[in-house]
């Protein structure tokens, strides 16, 4: 019988994070300030940890991983890597299909792997208390854990589609301790300036980002952190890709394709990134972030410095993105509402070397459905996106007969989804419109820069 489960041993937890920053063709575009000059590290610790900022900015290659932050992975790392073949039996197809499962953590996604991180590093240099926003609440959940682990206050700003659709994710967080609150909110500018345009504003990742960084910049006992986008995050998330080269490693494997859910990109880089040095080495790997077609951002966003949040309180970053104030339809794979992207990651689809696509939501709920009846996992919604990229994929290979090997990342499971797949199950999704209209609009209100 085949291996099904490649495991690997605690003591084999990653030692370092992997800085991709260090292998790129190009050097990453500086952080701007809304004039246009170069962000300086000194107005990144007003709200971040000073060890995140110099990894925001690091150029070395391997980062050590402190001992107390993986001495807090060993309670679900080394996450399991799987052989789907009963998913691949039900396809009927030649190819061989791994998935690497990131909901084995505490808060059932990959993001508690950045959340210790950030939380040990503010912890160390002083910080009592951590401001952020979640979407889908994957994120505040994993940083309320790791707050917890570190004896740190966390208040979260939960987008307030999410907060409604999920209320046992704020369940969840508040057993950890975090207090939620649904963005936009009354307790800061953004959100209150938010309200008054629309008392019915269903929030966003933008918005929420806004409220989140407001607090933290005018309190000096609070930091600010967030769960994707920034190099830091994405750096944190390296041990997905260096466990799974390890497992594949183990049973003689390497892959063709990969493929991931891409919000933020965090676990696209996550996975990615340690397999890039490979590719640059003329390894014939496709590298696959995968997006739904209602939020189109890196398939359908112009490549531009943005705001990461939708007031423009944050720095500029050169990236894929929809426009800051773009709103995107209510879809449920809440984690990939967000209208911009990593500027690592959308470097690297600029210049050819990730190839983002995007899906419809019915065809990923059909995929997660056929995957949960024959792997036996319930998936979370962003990670049917995945799933579904993987089924074309596999089904491709039925038709040319190519024994391709298929690699994608399960980033979470879907048990705190399941008001989404009664949806699905009753008929009551549907595939929700490339939404043109509102995309045109938000794309000309990008900042006009000409950098110096
Ligand atoms: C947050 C999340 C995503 C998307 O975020 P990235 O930063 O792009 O990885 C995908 N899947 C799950 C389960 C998530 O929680």
């Amino acid at each position: 019988m085949p291996t099904t489960k490649i495991l690997l041993d605690e003591s084999e937890i990653p030692t370092h994070w992997y800085n991709v920053i260090s292998d790129l063709p190009n050097p990453p575009a500086p952080y701007l300030t809304p004039d246009g000059k170069p962000l300086t590290p000194d107005m990144m610790t007003s709200i971040f940890a000073p060890a995140l900022v110099e990894q925001e900015m690091s150029t070395q290659r391997w980062i050590p991983i402190p001992e107390e932050v993986r001495e807090i992975y060993r309670l679900w790392r080394p996450s399991p890597l799987y052989r789907a073949h009963r998913f691949e039996a039900a396809l009927g197809t030649p190819a061989k299909i791994y998935y690497k499962y990131e909901g084995v953590s505490p808060a059932g996604s990959h993001k508690p792997n950045s959340a210790v991180a950030q939380a040990y590093y503010n912890k160390i240099a002083g910080i009592k208390r951590l401001a952020t926003e979640t979407g889908a609440g994957q994120w505040g959940s994993a940083l309320a854990l790791a707050g917890q682990m570190f004896g740190l206050s966390v208040r979260v700003y939960m987008v307030k589609v999410s907060y409604q659709q999920k209320p046992f994710r704020r369940s969840m967080m508040e057993t950890w301790g975090a207090e939620v609150i649904p963005s936009p909110s009354q307790l800061t500018q953004a959100g209150r300036q938010a309200l008054a345009k629309d008392p019915d504003c269903p929030g966003s990742l933008g918005m929420a980002i806004s409220e989140a960084v407001e607090e933290a910049a005018s309190r000096p006992d609070t930091n600010y952190t967030l769960g994707s986008v920034l190099n830091h995050v994405l750096l944190h998330q390296t041990i997905i890709g260096q466990e799974t080269r390890k497992q594949l490693e183990q049973v003689g494997d390497y892959p063709d394709v990969i493929f991931a859910p891409c919000g933020g990109g965090s676990n696209v880089g996550g996975m990615m990134f340690p397999f890039l040095a490979d590719k640059a080495a003329g390894k014939a790997i496709r590298l696959v972030p995968v997006e739904p077609t209602s939020c189109p951002t890196l398939t359908r966003g112009h490549y531009a410095y943005d705001f990461g949040d939708s007031a423009g309180l944050t720095p500029l970053m050169l990236m894929f993105t929809l426009g800051h104030d773009f709103l995107p339809p209510s879809i449920h794979a809440g984690g990939l509402r967000y209208h911009g992207d990593s500027a690592l990651v959308s470097q690297l689809c600029h210049d050819g070397i990730l190839e983002p696509i995007a899906v419809p939501q019915l065809a990923t709920f059909q995929a997660g459905i056929l995957f949960a009846k024959t792997e036996g996992i319930l998936p979370a919604p962003e990670s049917n996106h995945a799933i579904c990229a993987a089924m074309e994929e596999a089904l491709q290979c039925k038709q040319t007969g190519e024994p391709k090997t298929i690699l994608f990342t399960l980033s979470g499971h879907g048990h705190f989804d399941l008001a989404s797949y009664d949806k699905y199950l009753a008929g009551e999704l549907s595939d929700l419109d490339y939404p043109a209209e509102t995309l045109q609009q938000s794309l000309q209100n990008l900042p006009n820069i000409t950098r110096s």
